[in-house]
């Protein structure tokens, strides 16, 4: 069985001939294949966040941050790229971008 292009009619008996092919003639097409994966993984993780913080809503929350900092806090509200958490320490409210946080725990 011919290996086959999924970017045009070529044909190849050889794997690696086919290979050598696409990153010759379709190397832009590789590059947005990369991308949407990435876009994929991003969008599930946001997801995942969203659901979780939804029944989260008024609980007591430990946030570690992608630089492993925390924050412990209530839960006052969110919005779909943002968290509303009021600290422990009775400051004011914060604003924290989903982006920036690594893992959301009920205390
Ligand atoms: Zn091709």
């Amino acid at each position: 069985m011919p290996y086959k292009c999924p970017y045009c009619d070529f044909e190849s008996l050889n794997k690696k001939n086919l290979e050598f092919h696409i990153k010759e003639e379709h190397p832009r097409e590789i590059e947005k294949e990369k991308r949407k994966g990435e876009d994929k993984v991003e969008k599930g993780k946001s997801k995942e966040i969203n659901d979780f913080s939804r029944g989260l809503h008024g609980e007591n929350v430990i946030l570690t941050f992608l630089d492993g900092s925390q924050i412990e806090g209530k839960m006052k509200g969110y919005s779909r790229y943002e968290l509303l958490i009021e600290p422990k320490n009775d400051e004011e409210e914060i604003v924290v971008f989903k982006g920036a946080v690594k893992t959301l725990k009920k205390v």
